[in-house]
Order: structure tokens, then sequence, then C-alpha cells
């Protein structure tokens, strides 16, 4: 695949970073507006290669220092909609089709946002940046989680906020933040309440902490998704001659279709996987679990969904076929509602790629 057609192939993605994605130009012209003293350089270049440098790390507790820079500048409510309303057209630009992307909105409080104030800026940067990408010919669907953080102690209060905000485009609940030491079922209540509210839940879950955190978040929390869930290979089993043995939760992931949210590059980064091709979202795609692809931090790693498929396809070859698959996957496994998950699948998602492989193959025919 050339990385045009990778671009303009239509893809959807689950796991993106409110926080982790912004224009390095729009955090110098934030701090200078707010007032933000913290940057380390106001060169945006510098800035962004000091911010990757600083994320790849290979721990999942230094990447994160990283965002108290984004999140510096994301206090006030006009910074929160700009920023939002750039992360959807730069989504729509790669030719994302559909985003769910995740911000805490404990983190924008310094100044005295609300937790209401704060989603309600990122779903109205949402909307103008949709707007804007539909205008410019590229229409995107983007929706909103939010997240709590696994350190601190407000999951019940975000989770009451994520509720309150689901007929205006948030799509469900998770929790961020360091995973050890800060198991899921220490939010316990937050996603006891979100279940009886009949509302979604994904879970961070098996990116720098084993499966453990998994069992917890599916069987106690109640994740419809895990974020990353990449530590679900500690319990399979792969034998001398090939063969592959599933522990009980490896075949509960697989038999009951979770999706899992992987990030391939973040993971390198992270220190979870040493590089993309030895990264178990292979063996994973091979034994045909619910695997999606996603970017995570598109600022911190320097990825856009479009670099993570090509890593892929440089990595394991695979195709057009296997990057319609992952986008289906991803696609089936949205909170956003069913009929509007349908239409994306057999309106924009598979013509655009039967159009993608009638170009391929009349590129052959012709012998070019
Ligand atoms: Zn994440």
């Amino acid at each position: 695949m050339t990385p045009e057609t990778i671009r303009r192939a239509p893809k959807a993605m689950l796991h993106d970073h409110l926080d982790g994605g912004l224009r390095p130009g729009t955090i110098v012209d934030l701090a200078g507006e707010y007032g933000y003293g913290g940057l380390p350089t106001s060169d945006a270049d510098e800035l962004a290669a000091w911010i990757r440098r600083g994320a790849d790390r290979k721990s999942l507790e230094l990447y994160l220092e990283t965002f108290a820079h984004t999140v510096g500048v994301m206090q006030e409510r006009d910074a929160i909609v700009r920023v939002a309303a750039e992360c959807a057209e730069d989504l729509a630009a790669d030719g994302v089709v559909y985003a769910e992307v995740r911000y805490a909105p404990e983190l924008s409080t310094e100044r005295g946002l609300t937790l209401d104030e704060v989603v309600e800026a990122n779903l109205e940067g949402f909307r103008i940046g949709m707007e804007r990408a539909g205008a410019a010919g590229s229409p995107i669907v983007v929706r909103a989680l939010v997240t709590a953080m696994r350190q601190a102690a407000r999951s019940v209060e975000v989770a009451q906020c994520a509720v309150r905000w689901r007929d205006a485009g948030v799509v469900g609940f998770d929790i961020a933040g360091p995973e050890a030491g800060y198991r899921p079922t220490l939010h316990l209540d937050a996603f006891d309440y979100v279940r009886r509210e009949n509302f979604h839940i994904t879970i961070h879950a098996g990116e720098s902490f084993g499966v453990p955190s998994i069992w917890e978040a599916l069987q106690w929390c109640g994740a419809e998704r895990l974020g990353h869930g990449v530590r679900i290979v500690d319990d399979i089993q792969v034998q001398p001659d090939g063969g592959v043995a599933l522990g009980r939760l490896a075949a509960y992931v697989r038999d009951r279709r979770v999706p899992l949210e992987m990030c391939p590059t973040s993971n390198v980064h992270t220190g979870a996987v040493a590089s993309v091709a030895d990264h178990p979202i292979d063996l994973l795609r091979r034994l045909r679990y619910r695997v999606t692809v996603n970017t995570d931090n598109r600022l911190m790693s320097d990825v856009t969904l479009s670099s993570e498929f090509a890593a892929l396809d440089e990595a394991f070859a695979i195709g057009l076929g296997e990057m319609e698959w992952l986008t289906i996957n991803a696609m089936k496994s949205a909170f956003a509602p069913f009929d509007e998950r349908l239409r994306i699948i057999n309106e924009v998602v598979k013509p655009g790629y039967a159009r993608l492989r009638s170009e391929a193959s009349r590129v052959v025919a012709a012998g070019v």
C-alpha cells in the first residue's frame, strides 16, 4: 500500500487522547494567549521534538510527564474549543471517518472551569471541527469519551458528568493514568453507576500491567472494550510446533469478541513492547481477536492513524483487505448507536475500500 492509499482509505479510531494530539504551534499560541509560562521553548518544532524525546523513555510514568504542557494550556474554555476543533480537522484530513476521542475533564479545572464546562467546550470544539471538515470535503463523526484519572478520587463525579452529556456527544466512560498500583477495582463505584445507567465503559488495562488488571476490568468493572489490552498475550502460550494454547481469560476475550484498542507505536514508547515488529498485535490478529488500530497520542508519539497502518503494513504486510477488516472491527466496537455504526460501515467504509481495490486492479490491468 502506498502512503496515499492508506491516507485515502476510510479509517475508524476508538483510542485517541485529546491532550495527546495538540498541534505544536497551537500549544505555543495558547501558552502566549493565556499566560502559561511552563514551556521549555517557544519554537513549535523544538517543542515537538522535546515532547517526543520525553515520551520515548520506555516507561508509562515518564511518558505521562509530557502531558503537563498540553494540559497546561487547556485551562480555558476557548483553548479547549480550539484544541478539540483542530483535533477533528486533523483526523478528518488523515482519512479518519469515525473517531472516539477521550479526555479527562478534571485535568482542565485548575483555573476554575467545572467538569461540565470542560465537557461542553470539548463537544463544542468537535462540532466546529466536524463542520469545517465536512465543508472541506472530508466528513467525519467525532464522539467523546469522558475519562477519570485512576490515581485521583473523582471517578464517581466524572462518571456522573459523562452520563449527563450522553445525548450531546459523549458515548462512554474510561479510566486512564498510571496502571501499576491503581487497579480498575479502585473505581468500582463509578463503573457500577455507569452500568446501571446503561452507558458504556472502556478501561485502560493490560498496557503496563498484566493479566490481573484485564481480568478486573472485564469481570469486576464491566469493561466492554480494553484500552490496549496487549498483556492478554501473557495468557496465551505458543507451543514449539506453532500450536497455541489460550488460558481461560484469553479464551474469554476472544470468544466474547472483546475489542482490543491497540496502539502499537505508543506501546514501543512506553516500553510495553520492543518494536512494532515485535508487537503482539500480529499474533492477536492472526488468532482473530477483535483487534483495532489506534494512535493513543499523536503528538507524543509523532504518529497519525495512517502512519500506524503504514507501520503495520511494513512489519506484517497487512494489505488493504486486512486494513478494511481492522476498520470494520473498530466500527463494530464503537459506542455510537447501532444504526449510525451500520450507516458508516455500509455507506462509507465498504464503498471506500471497494473503490481503492478497483483502482488498484485497473493499475495492474494497465500494466502500470
Ligand atoms: Zn490511552
